[in-house]
């Protein structure tokens, strides 16, 4: 009988559990290494005392499109902890109150966006510039191009920057137009725009994110054959003869490997440019971090009145850019959400929160929030910055050029075509595993 060989991956994140049941899955035998007491990675939850209940450290939500994150979903059994909506449908709050709304039918998205758009309150010409927009995003845009310079070479700013593009890019590139690389996002704006009606739709969770992915994931992970080791940090890689020939762990001592080991970095650029050391490809002290921070309210009166689903873009809004509810949750409970944004950064937790506090009333007139529970969650690290600067440096899924022979990367932060989401970091994976002989 064939010895079978042995595959170690290094975080339990999106992209680390789809890598290690892809390695179980193709014969390997696979030791999971996560440095925190559960899996899930950026999308998790822990108890909030004030508000008695679990709370993520952030909200997410997916796209119909993300196939390979539901994939994910169905193998940890949480697929259905999602409202599915069959189409897509969003909210909109200017800042002096008044609301509009975009809601496709379920029609494939190019025949359901020339009506719908006739519905969105913007003026005429506005709408015949966003359909230019729409059916523009099919030819993509050279290299090199911000997305706000897409915007202005096909003609979309104003109102259908405003209104269609601006939320559109600070939800999926987690950054403003003038940052984001217009290649990448109109990638991912084809997936979703040019299939059915659902691919667009967007899927929002009814669970929290320890319930969807840090609960179910050790045991799926044993089920599957794997060795889940959490609350073990890897510190360094003794690297000899040109592969990786041990693990160290923080404290808790070293895994020895040969050459045919297949070693997986499932952990984010900073922390892999850590464990590397001097051996990091320079491409990775690159990258920078973009913040996501989320405030959430749960009221006892004056609860902001419904908008067309569960998420609400505010047009114009800055810091805050979102305002969500989670589908089936009491309407008294809301957050707000801005993605990307510095002006955060350095604000005590009650500025942030008399931030939120104001955003919310100015978007919602007559809402007074004075006596409002808000918890505020931050994560500075929540995304790198897709810029066009870095484009074209971030290694692509796969063995790490110039790094030990048997060392292979994956991450939402990897070159996948993607910026940094749920479905980046499982395509990253689904990418890396093809290299895998
Ligand atoms: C607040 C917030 C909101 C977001 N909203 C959305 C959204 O709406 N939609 C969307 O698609 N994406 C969203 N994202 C992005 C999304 O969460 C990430 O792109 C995705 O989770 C990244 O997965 P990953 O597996 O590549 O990395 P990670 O999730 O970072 O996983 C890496 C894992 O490695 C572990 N690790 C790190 N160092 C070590 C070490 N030394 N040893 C062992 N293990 C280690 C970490 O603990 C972690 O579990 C959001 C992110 C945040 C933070």
């Amino acid at each position: 009988m064939t010895e079978r060989r042995s595959a170690f991956v290094l975080g339990g994140g999106v992209a680390g559990l789809t890598a290690a049941f892809g390695l179980a899955d193709r014969g390997f035998r696979v030791t999971l290494l996560e440095s925190r007491p559960t899996c899930g990675g950026r999308a998790y939850s822990t108890y909030d005392r004030v508000f008695a209940r679990e709370v993520d450290n952030g909200f997410h939500v997916m796209l119909g499109c993300y196939r390979a994150m539901r994939s994910l979903c169905r193998r940890l059994g949480s697929e259905d902890g999602f409202q599915q909506a069959p189409r897509l449908q969003m909210g909109y709050r200017f800042g002096d109150g008044a609301s509009t709304s975009l809601a496709l039918s379920r029609l494939p998205v190019p025949l359901a966006m020339p009506p719908a758009l006739l519905r969105l309150r913007i003026g005429a010409g506005a709408r015949l510039r966003a359909l230019f927009g729409m059916a523009s995003v099919t030819l993509g845009a050279p290299s090199g191009w911000t997305f706000a310079e897409w915007l202005r070479r096909r003609w979309q700013r104003g109102e259908p920057a405003d209104l269609l593009w601006r939320p559109l890019c600070l939800a999926v590139m987690n950054c403003e137009p003038e940052e984001a690389d217009a290649r990448m996002f109109l990638a991912t704006l084809r997936e979703a725009f040019f299939g059915g009606a659902a691919s667009a739709a967007l899927w929002v969770p009814e669970k929290t994110w320890g319930e969807l992915i840090g609960a179910p994931a050790a045991p799926a992970l044993m089920a599957a054959g794997v060795e889940v080791r959490t609350s073990a940090r890897v510190a360094s890689f003794e690297v000899r003869d040109g592969h990786v020939a041990a693990i160290h762990l923080a404290g808790k001592g070293q895994i020895s490997t040969n050459g045919e080991d297949v070693v997986v970095s499932a952990m984010p650029w900073f922390a892999l440019q850590r464990t590397l050391g001097d051996r990091a490809p320079a491409a990775i002290g690159r990258l920078q971090s973009a913040p996501i921070v989320t405030v959430y309210f749960d009221v006892a009166v004056g609860v902001p009145p419904p908008d067309e689903g569960p998420v609400t873009a505010l047009v114009g809004g800055c810091p805050f850019h979102f305002l969500l509810r989670t589908p089936g949750e009491s309407a008294s409970r809301f957050a707000l959400l801005s993605g990307g944004d510095r002006t955060l950064d350095g604000m005590s937790v009650a500025e942030v929160t008399a931030s939120a506090r104001d955003h919310v009333e100015r978007y919602y007139p007559g809402v007074d929030l004075q006596q409002a529970v808000i918890r505020v969650r931050r994560e500075q690290h929540a995304t790198f910055v897709p810029d066009p600067a870095t484009a074209g440096d971030r290694p692509s899924p796969g063995r790490l050029s110039g790094g030990p022979t048997n060392l292979f990367v994956c991450g939402d932060w990897t070159a996948t075509g993607f910026p940094a989401t749920l479905e980046g970091a499982a395509r990253s994976s689904e990418q890396m595993l093809a290299a895998i002989s």
